[in-house]
């Protein structure tokens, strides 16, 4: 026979969306079960607030790590599935606590039951009394002692309408909700560190996030192009089934460069940013733009030029990483993955086109003054028409 193991997943604030919660949950077991191979005996329950995954012991690991990787896990537990007996329960704990108890010489335990299924016919401490004792008569003389506060070893029993499981730990997930409960959103993905940041944060908002990257390539070489088809297939890990729009941007930027007044020339390449993005994602009916912008992090993320953006588009705009420092972000970078590859070395995007002093407090009516001056609406068109869409599920 093979031994299985089963995966209690408890959700994040899912419990807290009253008549919605069936519309998250679905979500959420929809996004499991595509993370986790089809062709590993795996099963799934859904008894009432959870979710139930039982898998063969030999893959319960592989399974975890993938559940770590998925937005709307409040935290999860890996134990068995058992009757409700209090007998083959205390079994289990012996076992479970035997070799501690052998190590360690002394034991504190305890046990922790929580009970869905009201009718259940004892309540929460008179499992705990039941279950307890059967395991103390059989370890107390080898040093096992009950102890609720100190307790060492904890076991715990969750008894629902159908079925009931037992565990011994309990992993934190990466909480948030789950991807595509909010929708579909476009980041503008450079290769830099603070962009994959902000498009995670909103992956974990319940977004699934899609990528637009402005590829000034013949001056700067495929760098950037490469690094931001592996960030994309990092972030990718959360979600699944992203796009990557890759848009040329290298006419757009001389044009600027020839007719603008120089200091506004990072606003002005903003802008033109901001305009395409708007396009995409109007077309694919994306509600909302991301970027990894931090208020004063450089001169055109101050309050004036961060409106002077705006004002160019009609939808959302989200700036998850507006209050965080650099630290802060570097931080988040190194956890998700993303830090090891945006710091790998790649000619700025704007380094080549950088005006020496740039404006920090961009006049709308100037921006537009310049704008007169080269044929942006056609670039724009020609960008949008030689854009190249990658599915980045299949990189
Ligand atoms: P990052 O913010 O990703 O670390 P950065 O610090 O160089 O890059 P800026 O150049 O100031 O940031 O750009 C701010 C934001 O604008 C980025 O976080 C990103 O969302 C967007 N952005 C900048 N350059 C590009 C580009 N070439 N393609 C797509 N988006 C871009
Ligand atoms: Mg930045």
């Amino acid at each position: 026979m093979i031994e299985k193991r089963t995966i209690l997943v408890r959700y994040d604030e899912i419990g807290l969306k009253g008549g919605n919660r069936k519309y998250f949950t679905k979500i959420l077991l929809k996004n499991i079960k595509r993370a986790l191979p089809v062709d590993r005996g795996i099963e799934y329950r859904v008894p009432r607030g959870r979710i139930l995954i039982d898998v063969p012991k030999s893959v319960a690991d592989e399974i975890v790590d993938q559940l770590k990787m998925i937005p709307g896990i409040a935290s999860y537990s890996v134990g068995v599935s058992v009757n409700p007996d209090f007998d083959e329960i205390a079994a289990f704990g012996v076992k479970w606590i035997e070799p501690l108890l052998e190590s360690k010489g002394k034991l504190k335990f305890c046990v922790r039951t929580r009970r869905s299924a009201k009718t259940f016919p004892k309540t929460s401490p008179e499992v705990n009394f039941e279950v307890g004792s059967r395991i103390m008569s059989q370890l107390q003389e080898r040093g096992l002692v009950v102890d609720i506060k100190g307790s060492e070893f904890t076991l715990e029993i969750e008894i629902g309408a159908t079925d009931t499981i037992i565990f011994d730990n309990r992993h934190p997930g990466l909480s948030g909700l789950p991807v595509g409960s909010a929708g579909n959103i476009l980041c503008m993905l450079s290769g830099g560190i603070d962009s994959p940041v902000a498009a995670y944060l909103m992956a974990c908002r319940g977004c699934r996030v899609h990528f637009v990257f402005f590829d000034n390539q013949p001056f700067l070489g495929r760098g950037g192009y490469e690094k931001v088809l592996k960030l994309s297939k990092i972030i990718n890990r959360f979600q699944g089934r992203a796009k990557l729009f890759v848009l040329p941007f290298q006419d757009i930027q001389v044009a600027i460069r020839d007719h603008c007044r120089e200091e506004n020339r990072v606003v002005l390449y903003r802008r033109m940013m901001y305009r395409i993005a708007d396009a995409i994602a109007k077309q694919y009916k994306m509600p909302g733009l991301v970027t990894g912008e931090s208020l004063g992090q450089v001169a055109s993320q101050t309050l004036e030029n961060l409106a002077a953006v705006t004002c160019v588009t009609s939808i959302n705009i989200f700036r998850p990483l507006i209050g965080m420092n650099k630290e802060g972000i570097i931080k988040r970078a190194k956890e998700i993955g993303t830090y090891e590859i945006s710091i790998e070395p790649q000619p700025d995007c704007c380094a080549v086109f950088m005006p020496s002093s740039p404006v920090t407090r961009g006049k709308i009516p100037i921006l537009e003054n310049d704008e007169e001056k080269f044929m942006w609406k056609e670039l724009q068109e020609k960008a949008l028409d030689n854009m190249e869409t990658i599915q980045v599920d299949n990189l």
